[in-house]
């Protein structure tokens, strides 16, 4: 078959100056052979980052350039650069080296053989430290729980995805976009192409702790209403329990003369302050989902673009 197609390669990039030339330097080899389009999406980088983009972007139209006025995070960033995307097919990767170009052309021959989305997966994460493991073992154990689409583990965002799922999201009404599970909401035929994570060549990652958090409540909040179930079992549960142990203490008092009123402060305090606790958990949830709404009817938009190169 000819490469007659258009591939169009997605990179956000923040603050990623000394990745930016090791970065095309592997790339433009891979995608030479195809009709391409590289379009780096500078999210609010300070440093030299856009200067180095655009010198290249200078000397070859099919790389495009997009800045932002400034960093509107990772899953808008890329939700631009999707906006702009004119390919049959479309690449999302990080700029740090981590995703291999390589692998990119295998990518592509599984598009071509049908499926819709093609999964970089990481065979291992050795370069990854223990808390980074951890946490991502718990995250996909924890959403997979929840969410009632499955997203696949090990997974990142660097993947292939056909232009009919480009199209779905583009039009997608939705604000604050978890894309690891949107992409997976549809359900469109997935294959997966294995690869070994290597270690950030320039820089530090952006992610931090906190930022794992959010992104993790994000995920959970985005694909389930689950917790909000979960806390009304809680509830009854919790009820329950307390109409349970005043009916018995009653029988025992009242009908069978046993037992003592008066001890037991321990397990009133135990009561009041694990009550206390299960309620402002329960309003943290609800919060959660209250805020969501409210940024969604906000509608605000995801980005806003302050340059435009090639495009
Ligand atoms: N990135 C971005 N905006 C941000 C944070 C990160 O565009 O607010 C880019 C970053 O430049 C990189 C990619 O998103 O190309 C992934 O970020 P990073 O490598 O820091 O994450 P990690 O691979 O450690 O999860
Ligand atoms: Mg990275």
């Amino acid at each position: 078959m000819t490469n007659t197609f258009l591939l169009s390669i997605v990179i956000p990039v923040y603050n990623e100056e000394n990745n930016i030339d090791p970065l095309l330097k592997r790339l433009l080899p891979v995608v030479k052979g195809f009709n391409y389009e590289i379009i780096f999406v500078s999210d609010g980088s300070m440093d030299n980052t856009n200067e180095k983009i655009k010198s290249k972007a200078k000397i070859n139209p099919k790389i495009k350039f997009i800045s932002l006025q400034r960093n509107f995070g990772h899953q808008n960033a890329l939700t631009c650069g999707y906006n702009y995307t004119k390919g049959d097919c479309v690449i999302t990767m990080d700029a740090d080296l981590q995703d291999p170009p390589e692998i990119i052309s295998q990518m592509v021959e599984k598009w071509k053989q049908g499926a819709h989305i093609v999964y970089a997966k990481r065979e291992k994460r050795d370069v990854d430290n223990f808390a980074k493991k951890l946490t991502a073992y718990l995250f996909y154990k924890f959403i997979n729980f929840l969410s009632d689409t499955p997203i696949p583990t090990d997974v990142g965002d660097y993947r292939l995805i056909d232009r009919e799922i480009v199209d779905f999201l583009n039009n997608l009404p939705e604000k604050s976009r978890f894309l690891r599970g949107l992409v997976a909401w549809g359900g469109h035929p997935a294959s997966f192409v294995y690869f070994k994570r290597e270690k950030r060549f320039a820089g530090e990652t952006h992610y931090t702790f906190s930022k794992m958090l959010n992104f993790a409540l994000q995920g959970i909040t985005s694909f389930s209403v689950k917790p909000l179930r979960l806390s009304t079992y809680f509830g009854f549960v919790a009820s329950f329990f307390s109409i349970f142990v005043i009916v018995s203490k009653s029988i025992q008092h009242f009908i069978l003369n046993q037992g003592d009123w008066l001890p037991g402060w321990a397990s009133l305090f135990f009561s009041i302050v694990f009550l206390g606790g299960v309620q402002l958990i329960t309003i943290g949830i609800i919060g959660e989902y209250v805020g969501k709404i409210y940024q969604e009817i906000q509608n605000r938009p995801q980005y806003l673009i302050k340059e435009k190169i090639n495009l």
